[in-house]
Formats: C-alpha cells, structure tokens, sequence
C-alpha cells in the first residue's frame, strides 16, 4: 500500500469532509477541518466552481481516501460491482465497507484505516480464530472478529478505544469493546455508509 506523505488534514480540507486519517486527533477539537473549512493552498478560500467531470473525480478521489485504496485496487471493485446484479454505486460502496481493515476501524478497535491496515498486517486479527493478515479480506455475515496482541500492543489499541468510544459502531455488526471482538451479523446497506457520499457521480465517472 503506498502511503501518502503529505498532511493528511489537506486531503480532508481538499474533500470538504471529514475522513478520519490521523487517529485519535480526528476526534478532538484540534481536527483541521473543523477549525479551516476550506480547501488547502493559496486559492483555497476562493470559490472555485467545477466541471461535471471536477465533481465526479473529486467524488472518487473522496472515497478512495476514506477506504484507503489506490487507484487500481479501486478500479477492481468497481468492475465487480458493475458486474454484480445490483445497484452498481451501493455494491461498490459495500464492497469498501467489507474490506477487514474498514471493520476494524469501524468496530472502534482502531481510530483512522492507517491504524486498523497495520493492525491487520501486523497479525493482531483473526477471523474465525484464524489470524488473517489481508487487509482487503472480506467479510461475510457469521464471521467473528478479535483482536490480539501482546501486553502493550492490547494497552494502545484500548487506550485509543477511550479516546474515540462515543463514536460507536455500525448496525450491521456487533461489537464488544472490552473484549476487543466483533462479529458480523448482515451485510452492510446503503443507509449503512456513515458519509456523505454521492456514489452516483463515481458510476457515472466510470461509465465514460
Ligand atoms: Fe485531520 Fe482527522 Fe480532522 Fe481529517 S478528520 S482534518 S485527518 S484531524
């Protein structure tokens, strides 16, 4: 995964939203977004009106960020949600929501995707009690999620639960914080997305 060496606060102030890329900051009044609502770089207060195209790559660019995927990883959802038999926008966005370092971080076991895909890749997950170190590993209802570690490693990952419980987590799984386990109990759904996004302009994009 290629990392992004720039402040992340100027994606979210590019987007206009917040994506929650910094951790536990993201959850405190020193969020960027929350104090300069405007767009990085010297133009950036000035209302700058986009293009059709503008808005659906900005669109893309938006989600991409929050789930933390590159371009061609994208791309690989989109065809499988386009061939898929519904709606191609809400597949794709429950294709994100699946992925195993997204339930991490929405489980509240990890404060930003940065956090939770290092979690998965440094072996602190298992699915089923088997330890899985993808963090596009998709999740399916039943599955049973924990999160383990050593003695320190469990101290951080609870101490960030603290600092972020109030944000609590999704309806379609089951999280025990205390336990730091988790479990799927449906598929995500469209009124599941917690963001505003308009995934209509990424289909649209696409469909060029
Ligand atoms: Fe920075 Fe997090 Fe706020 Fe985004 S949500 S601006 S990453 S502190």
């Amino acid at each position: 995964m290629a990392k992004y060496q720039d402040a992340v606060c100027r994606l979210c102030r590019r987007e206009g939203a917040k994506l929650f890329l910094k951790g536990t900051r993201c959850y405190s009044e020193k969020c960027a977004i929350s104090r300069r609502e405007y767009a990085p770089g010297q133009h950036g207060q000035g209302r700058i009106k986009l293009s059709d195209y503008g808005l659906q790559l900005r669109e893309k660019q938006k989600l991409k960020r929050i789930y933390c995927v590159l371009e061609r990883q994208f791309r690989r959802y989109f065809k499988i949600a386009e061939k898929s038999k519904g709606v191609t926008g809400e597949v794709l966005l429950q294709l994100l929501e699946r992925r195993l370092d997204n339930v991490i971080q929405r489980a509240g076991f990890a404060p930003s995707g940065a956090e939770a895909r290092q979690m998965v890749a440094h072996r602190h997950v298992k699915v089923n009690g088997r330890t899985v170190d993808i963090p596009s590993y998709s999740v399916k209802i039943g599955d049973s999620i924990k999160v383990v570690g050593k003695e320190k490693t469990i101290k951080h990952i609870k101490d960030n639960i603290e600092r972020t419980k109030d944000k609590g987590s999704p309806k379609w799984m089951e999280a025990d914080l205390n336990n730091l386990e988790a479990k799927i109990i449906k598929l995500p759904a469209r009124e599941d997305i917690g963001f505003p996004i308009q995934e209509q302009l990424i289909v649209e994009l696409y469909s060029k």
